[in-house]
C-alpha cells in the first residue's frame, strides 16, 4: 500500500463513504442505545444478564447487515470479522455494549437517542455504543474497498466492561490474542500506558475507646466528599473544616466535607476522611490504644503522592504514584480504611504492601484486595506511531501518546492501546454531559472524524510486521 496520506482518490472515497453512511451510523447507535444493557442476573445463555446479551445480539445483527462475518463467544462477547486467515495472526478493535445505569436527572428517556445541535445524547452514546458502531463501519469500509488485507481484522464487542471485564478475561483465556489491538473506549489522541492499580484494606487492631465510629466515602477508587465520626469528649469546638455537634452528653458527632474526584487523578481534591483524622489528632481525641492507627491514617491522607507512607515514586513514563484512602467504615467496633494506589514501572504490589506493613506496625492488618501491574507500550512502537500519525493527519494536530492512571480494556492484551474517541479538549454545550453522567453526549461531527481516523489507522496497521 503506497503512502495512504497522499492517496487522494482513497481519501476522497473515505470522505464520500462517511458522508453517505452518516445517518445509518446514527440509526445503528440509536438501536443499541435503546437497550438498557446494565449488568443483570446471570441466566442461561446470558452470563451478564439479559440486557447486555440483547445488546450483543443487536451489535452482531448490525455487523451482519453490513456484510461482516459474526461470531459469538459463549454469550460473553462477540466479534465481526473480515479478511482471510493466513496463519499470521489477526488485528482487532475492542469496544463494549454494556452500560452503567442511567441515574437520575435526565430531561428525557436516557435510552432514546436524541440529537440536538449536532450532538447525540443518550446512555452509552460515547461509552461505548457509538464507538462500537464506528468500528463496525470501519470494517465494512475496509472489506468493501477490495484491498487485500494481510491480517484478518476483528471488531470485538464486549458486554461486561463496566462491571469487572469478565468478558475479556474469558476471551484471552480461550482465544488467541490479536497481534495488535486498538480500544476506542477512552480519549484521543492515544493512551500508550496505564498505571498499575493496587488496592488494600487497612484494618485497625484496636478496640474503640474514644473514637466510637468513623465512616465516609462511596468507593475505594474515589476521593470522598463526606466523612463523619462519633467521638467521646467533654467539649469540642468545631474547626474551619470540621463541624462538631454534641448529640448527647459526652458524645460528639464530627462531619467534614471535602472535594471528591477519581482516585487516579486526585489533584485538586480534598479528602474528607483526612480532614476528620487531622481533627481527631489535633484535638487529642484518640485514646492511647487508638492513637497509632489514626496516626497511620494521617500519614496516608497527608498527601496523594503517598509520601506520608514512603510510597512516593515516579519512573518518567507515568505521572508519579498516587495513593488515596477512599472509604472508611466501622463495623462491630473494627475500623477499616481502604487504600488505592496507582503506580508506575519502578513500583510493585510487593513493594507497596511491604511499605504499608512497615508503616502500620502493630496498629493495623494490611490485606491486599487487588493488584494489576502497569501496562506500557513504547510510544515509538510502529503500531503506536501508525495510529498517532493517522490522528494527527486527520485532525491537523500535532499530538503525542500519553499515559493514564486508570484501567481500560487495553491492559488485558499483550500489545494494545486505547485510542479515542473522546475529546476532553473540545468543550461541549451545557446540555451535554460526560460518560457515566446525565445527558451523556457525543459530537456527531467528531464521530465522523473518528471514523476516518479508525479507517486509516486500520489500513496502516495492516501494513506492519508484527
Ligand atoms: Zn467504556
Amino acid at each position: 500500500m503506497a503512502d495512504l496520506f497522499s492517496d487522494s482518490a482513497l481519501l476522497q472515497d473515505i470522505d464520500r463513504y462517511i458522508r453517505e453512511q452518516g445517518d445509518a451510523v446514527v440509526r445503528d447507535i440509536a438501536r443499541l442505545v435503546a437497550i438498557p444493557s446494565v449488568e443483570g442476573t446471570p441466566e442461561d445463555g446470558a452470563p451478564y444478564g439479559r440486557a447486555p446479551r440483547q445488546a450483543l445480539a443487536c451489535g452482531l445483527d448490525i455487523a451482519a447487515e453490513l456484510g461482516l462475518r459474526t461470531v459469538v463467544c459463549e454469550d460473553r462477547l462477540g466479534y465481526a470479522e473480515i479478511g482471510e486467515d493466513r496463519g499470521e495472526g489477526y488485528l482487532a478493535t475492542i469496544t463494549h455494549l454494556d452500560v452503567v445505569p442511567a441515574g437520575d436527572g435526565w430531561p428525557a428517556d436516557p435510552f432514546t437517542l436524541r440529537e440536538q445541535d449536532g450532538y447525540l445524547l443518550g446512555r452509552g452514546v460515547m461509552d461505548d455504543k457509538g464507538p462500537s458502531v464506528l468500528c463496525l463501519y470501519a470494517l465494512k469500509y475496509l472489506q468493501d474497498s477490495g484491498r487485500k488485507l494481510r491480517y484478518p481484522l476483528r471488531a470485538l464487542l464486549g458486554s461486561n466492561e463496566e462491571t469487572g471485564m469478565g468478558d475479556v478475561d474469558y476471551y484471552i483465556e480461550n482465544y488467541p490474542a490479536p497481534l495488535f489491538l486498538i480500544s476506542p473506549d477512552a480519549d484521543f489522541p492515544l493512551i500508550n500506558g496505564e498505571k498499575g492499580i493496587y488496592q488494600a484494606l487497612l484494618i485497625a487492631r484496636h478496640q474503640p475507646d474514644r473514637v466510637l465510629s468513623i465512616s465516609g466515602g462511596v468507593a475505594p477508587n474515589a476521593v470522598p466528599a463526606k466523612a463523619t465520626a462519633r467521638v467521646r469528649a467533654d467539649s469540642l469546638a468545631g474547626s474551619e473544616k470540621v463541624r462538631a455537634v454534641c448529640v448527647e452528653p459526652g458524645i460528639w458527632e464530627l462531619t467534614a466535607e471535602g472535594i471528591s474526584g477519581h482516585a487516579s487523578t486526585p489533584e485538586g481534591t480534598v479528602n474528607a476522611i483526612g480532614l476528620i483524622v487531622d481533627y481527631l489528632l489535633e484535638n487529642e481525641i484518640p485514646g492511647p490504644a487508638e492513637f497509632p492507627y489514626f496516626r497511620f491514617l494521617q500519614k496516608l491522607h497527608a498527601a496523594t503522592n503517598g509520601s506520608g507512607l514512603g510510597l512516593e515514586s515516579s519512573d518518567g513514563r507515568f505521572t508519579p504514584l498516587t495513593a488515596v484512602g477512599g472509604q472508611i467504615s466501622t463495623e462491630n467496633g473494627v475500623v477499616t480504611q481502604t487504600i488505592d494506589c496507582r503506580y508506575g514501572t519502578t513500583m510493585s504490589g510487593e513493594k507497596i504492601i511491604a511499605l504499608l506493613r512497615e508503616q502500620a506496625g502493630d496498629a493495623a492488618d494490611v490485606q491486599q484486595t487487588a493488584d494489576s501491574v502497569p501496562f506500557y507500550i513504547s510510544p515509538d512502537h510502529p503500531a503506536i506511531q501508525a495510529c498517532i500519525e493517522c490522528y494527527n493527519f486527520v485532525t491537523g494536530e500535532n499530538q503525542a501518546p500519553y499515559t493514564i492512571g486508570g484501567g481500560t480494556y487495553a491492559r488485558h492484551f499483550p500489545k494494545a492501546c486505547a485510542f479515542g474517541p473522546e475529546h476532553k479538549d473540545r468543550p461541549m454545550p451545557s446540555f451535554c454531559g460526560s460518560i457515566h453522567g446525565v445527558n451523556e453526549a457525543a459530537s456527531r461531527a467528531d464521530f465522523m472524524e473518528a471514523l476516518k481516523i479508525y479507517i486509516l489507522a486500520l489500513f496502516r496497521l495492516e501494513e506492519l510486521e508484527y
